[in-house]
């Protein structure tokens, strides 16, 4: 679909049924073209990409630069393949994101481990983790990680039916590591980085000037509410107040559309914005009545509030941590707005009503 004259949006599969594609958009230039996002590194994606440039009367070797929103599967699997076609393309993503893929991704053992004694710490019995390894559902290139990656407490990931692995590289460093409020000019095109931190610590939205398009990739869907966890590594941080900045830095924006990698056009950007608050500030709520009158491990606040994919105790252990995650990081908030209290002791963490 041609958005405005010369940028397109297209589809590419992914393999879950709840989320059925992502949109890559195409920017026409001088002598090739430029994408924000492309896909999952399948081949029925790289085929997907390739008849719909096709049809733009483009091929994968006449794509010169590809922009990453964040450096999750469905979005940076598929740059592998695209250098090995355009082996000229250049990679650009924010600094950040590079940062925290060399931080996390590239050391998949030593996280592995970190995120085992998270979530015994935070309630996860041993026997289920060691069940999970056992079953070779821990990895983060399982094929439940990619379920997982995108759909939060609102969303809509389908859970462990992949039978397709995608395959994923993350030691593809970027020629470009843009900064917040960076300009990247080329074919006429002006976009400018914004830094949305949240979904990932270095989510990259795109602004364009002229058109005063939004391409704001998973940080904000016209569905579906991102996943937003605190995880292992991020201990001292509080990623859902980050996403609550960066949900009003993009409201700011003087914006007629905004463009996000799945689902559909998003006309209204600041309602949307609006409505995804709100449910945060629900969630809030929520997550500290879950508490009780008593002490609760982030596990039994996870048991007990709702999830639009099922209860607690039926995910599977990936999703249970992604689950956990996203409990932890409203707790986090809820502590520094002084409403909860962490209580540490004898390797285990337990909150109450503050
Ligand atoms: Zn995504």
């Amino acid at each position: 679909m041609e958005i405005v004259r010369g940028l397109h949006q297209l589809k590419t599969p992914m393999t879950s049924p709840a989320l059925p594609y992502i949109m890559p958009y195409v920017f026409e230039g001088n002598d090739g073209i430029s994408l924000f996002d492309a896909g999952y590194g399948t081949p029925e994606a790289s085929d997907a990409l390739t008849r719909q440039l096709a049809v733009l009367g483009y091929e994968p070797k006449h794509i010169r630069r590809l922009i990453i929103s964040h450096a999750h599967p469905d979005h940076l699997g598929m740059a592998g393949w695209v250098k090995e076609q355009s082996p000229d393309c250049e990679l650009v993503m924010l600094a950040r994101e590079w940062q925290w893929i060399v931080d996390r991704w590239l050391d998949n053992d030593g996280w592995t481990k970190l995120s085992d004694q998270w979530l015994v710490r935070h309630g996860v019995p041993q026997e289920e983790i060691d069940e999970a390894h056992a079953q070779g559902n821990l990895a983060p290139n399982s094929p439940n990680a990619k379920q997982a990656a995108t759909g939060g407490s609102n969303g809509k990931d389908a859970g462990a039916s992949a039978a397709r692995r995608p395959s994923m590289r993350f030691d593809i460093e970027p020629e470009v590591k843009l900064e917040d409020g960076e300009v990247l000019e080329f074919d006429g095109w002006s976009l400018r980085a914004v830094w949305t931190p949240g979904h990932t610590p270095g989510h990259l939205c795109m602004y364009e000037t002229k058109h005063r398009l939004m391409f704001t990739g998973d940080h904000v869907l016209p569905h579906i509410s991102p996943n937003v966890s605190l995880h292992a590594d991020q201990e001292g941080t509080s990623p859902l107040s980050d996403f609550r900045h960066s949900l009003q830095k993009v409201a700011d924006f003087d914006t007629a559309a905004a463009l996000p990698a799945h689902e559909f056009t998003i006309p209204d950007l600041k309602q949307r914005c609006a409505v995804l608050l709100h449910h945060h500030d629900d969630r809030l709520e929520e997550v500290r009545d879950a508490i009780g009158d008593d002490t609760a491990s982030a596990r039994e606040v996870s048991q007990r509030v709702k999830w639009n994919t099922g209860p607690f105790d039926d995910f599977n252990i990936f999703m249970k941590r992604s689950a956990l995650g996203e409990t932890l990081s409203h707790l986090r908030l809820l502590e520094d707005e002084g409403r909860v209290r962490r209580i540490e002791g004898d390797g285990a963490v337990r909150w109450s009503k503050a």
